[in-house]
């Protein structure tokens, strides 16, 4: 898990020095990562098990501002997470970013008439997305990224292409959390800008919210008794439990809808309306579901139906 994007903003107050904190968190992680000979997991599906992407030919969309911009420029910046495994994951070593967000940021880039090789990730957190859009830092962003009204007034949102809810990530030996009905009293960490952490501010106000940048803080956290649980969407814990079975596990039933949305420029109505075709494209040619398979279908849940896409009016 990176630690690139550490900027810590608890609401609470830690309860042991933090230079300790963080030792103790990455020692906690590294025995977590380490396989049973000692050597670290591989990052991301192997390369020859992720599909080829038939990359659009002639394609053009001068309606697109964004679009225009980029062609101009040669290649696609596409926002994304790094810390999420299945979903977008960065690997240090590298610097390659793999999983299901990224596939679908180059499925769509293809369709776009941009070779999915040359598309450059960027970082972006939670809390940013919306900035990142509006001030061209990205053209598009892929990232466990919940479409909501609010949210649209902000920024267009493509499909979605998946559906998510949010859930619990315990350790393994905690008894009394199954739900957040069970938050009273005790700490829970999300990230800082989620629709998760807004949910239990206003829904479980008895919870004590403590919030960082990214979910993996919150996991070390969670690992060196910081926190009594992450909440955030079931696909993103999955990814982290799966990564530390011996330690971890979601707990409960997902407790809304989240649906992931592709982030455009707010405006750009010409952009979101051919990636929703695009999407719809790579749903109907069985991309959207390889692309599943290889990345968070890894995880032991098989390929959803995906929902359908709201290609909502101009706005
Ligand atoms: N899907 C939720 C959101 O967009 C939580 C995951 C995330 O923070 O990316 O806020």
């Amino acid at each position: 898990m990176s630690r690139t994007t550490r900027a810590p903003r608890a609401v609470g107050a830690p309860r042991a020095p933090r230079a300790l904190c963080a030792l103790a968190g990455l020692l906690a992680l590294l025995a977590a990562a380490c396989g049973k000979e000692g050597s670290p997991p591989r990052k991301g599906p192997a390369a020859d098990k992720l599909p080829d992407y038939q990359v659009a030919q002639g394609f053009s969309l001068p309606d697109s501002r964004t679009w225009t911009r980029a062609r101009k420029r040669g290649h696609l910046v596409v926002g994304a997470k790094e810390d999420q495994p299945y979903l977008g994951e960065k690997d240090p070593a590298t610097g390659t970013y793999s999983g299901f967000d990224i596939e679908i940021a180059k499925m769509l880039s293809a369709s776009l008439g941009f070779p999915p090789e040359s598309v450059r990730f960027r970082t972006i957190a939670s809390a940013n997305r919306e900035t990142a859009l509006q001030n061209g830092q990205v053209d598009y962003y892929v990232g466990t990224y919940t479409i909501n009204p609010g949210r649209k007034k902000l920024v267009g949102f493509a499909g979605p292409y998946y559906l998510a809810g949010q859930s619990l990530l315990v350790r393994k030996d905690e008894k009394d959390i199954h739900g957040p009905r069970d938050l009273a009293g005790k700490r829970v960490c999300s990230a800082t800008g989620s629709t998760p952490y807004q949910r239990i501010k206003a829904d479980y106000p008895k919870a004590v919210l403590v919030a960082y940048d990214t979910y993996s803080i919150c996991v070390d956290n969670l690992l060196t008794y910081q926190v009594d649980a992450v909440t955030t969407d079931d696909a993103i814990l999955i990814g982290y439990a799966a990564k530390a079975p011996g330690e971890l596990k979601v707990v409960g039933r997902p407790f809304s809808k989240e649906p992931y949305g592709i982030g455009v420029p707010h405006g750009d109505n010409a952009l979101r309306f051919a990636l929703d075709d695009a999407l719809r494209a790579r749903e109907a040619n069985g991309d959207w579901k390889k692309a599943y398979d290889a990345t968070l279908g890894l995880s032991g849940v098989p390929a959803p139906h995906p929902p359908a896409i709201d290609r909502y009016p101009a706005s």
